[in-house]
């Protein structure tokens, strides 16, 4: 049986302005069009919600002070370059308080029980940016503001599950140690792909030892590689951990269409990894889980991908099927062998 979810966007996030950049106003715009003309929208199982504005007091609970006053003066100024690959427009400081507001409403949404499943539809996303830093396309780390307002809410166990071909190291530096909040991410491997951080070894640091997850994928992996992990990993953790609430930072780069990356990920994997999670949220969360987009830059398959998830997280059928990739002997094969690695260095925090 599905249920409802709801959607999180506003025209706002177009106004965040990149000019050629891939992180372009028209991925999401295309996005909410294909949800909007959805089968499951005409059936009332979608619910389009605007965001909250994050407060500067909600930022500042996971950023510098400096870090936000240069994103606004930047604003002010009428845009500029914040790092070589991240751009501000004059309506950045706005958008991205909007977009880290997203995910609050999210999470508002879910603890006042109004829906058990919500998608944040925004942008600029968030993984990469760090107490200090905005990188990686990144103005303010989203999920981490959000994260952090369920936790002063009440929650004690929250899993921030990553499946964008990045690794996050802005969120797994915010939260490197903590117990409360557990990061585990799913990507390229950090030797081959930006921002060349996220291995296997980063497990955490004093009570967070333990609450740090990497696993690596090498190019070329297929989502047969990142379900495996997810049901010999992430699974058992899960249900070790009992997270009250799931969120997901979603970026839809690990495509096969995608440039910017190298797996080979298609709309299927995006579709089975949000049931499998969503299914985990109903055994342990209360059903609460939380997908807020990240990166995914193909204008077709990303909007696709997306709605794969929204039905995958309500559990329909899937809306569009990919084509099917071959198996890989090799990659799989070492895939595994990582796994078995993994599970070794975690064997003092959890049981495989
Ligand atoms: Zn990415």
């Amino acid at each position: 049986m599905s249920e409802k979810i709801a959607v999180i966007y506003s025209d706002k996030y177009l106004l965040h302005e990149t000019g050629s950049h891939p992180e372009s106003p028209i991925r999401v715009k295309k996005a909410f069009k294909l949800i909007q003309e959805s089968q499951i929208a005409m059936e009332d199982k979608i619910i389009i919600l605007p965001p909250l504005k994050a407060s500067q007091e909600d930022v500042l609970k996971i950023h510098s002070g400096e870090l936000l006053e240069t994103i606004r003066r930047l604003s002010m100024a009428g845009g500029g370059l914040i790092t070589l690959d991240t751009v501000i427009s004059p309506q950045s400081y706005e958008v991205a308080l909007l977009a880290a507001g997203g995910v609050i409403k999210a999470v508002q949404l879910l603890l006042k029980d109004d829906f058990k499943k919500a998608f944040a539809l925004i942008r600029p996303p968030g993984h990469h940016a760090s107490f200090n830093r905005a990188k990686g396309f990144c103005l303010l780390n989203n999920i981490a503001i959000a994260a952090k307002n369920a936790l002063e809410n009440g929650l004690r166990r929250i899993l921030i599950f990553d499946w964008d071909a990045h690794h996050g190291d802005g969120t797994q530096e915010i939260f490197y140690d903590s117990p409360n909040v557990l990061y585990i991410s799913i990507h390229q491997d950090g030797r081959t792909l930006y921002p060349g951080t996220g291995f296997i070894n980063e497990i955490g640091r004093g009570e967070g030892r333990g609450f740090n997850v990497n696993i690596p994928l090498p190019p070329q992996a297929t989502g047969r590689a990142a379900l495996q992990a997810i049901r010999e990993l992430v699974k058992p953790i899960i249900e070790q951990f009992k997270p009250e609430l799931i969120m997901v930072s979603a970026g839809y780069d690990g495509h096969y269409a995608d440039t910017i990356s190298d797996l080979m990920f298609t709309t299927d994997t995006y579709y089975e990894m949000a049931r499998i999670l969503s299914s985990e949220a109903d055994k342990y969360a209360n059903g609460r889980i939380i997908v807020a987009l990240e990166g995914g830059y193909h204008l077709k398959y990303t909007p696709l991908s997306i709605l794969n998830t929204i039905h995958g997280l309500i559990k329909e059928k899937i809306a569009y099927k990919d084509k099917k990739m071959g198996r890989q002997p090799a990659i799989e094969r070492y895939v595994e062998a990582t796994i078995i690695k993994i599970k070794k260095i975690l064997s003092e925090y959890w049981s495989f």
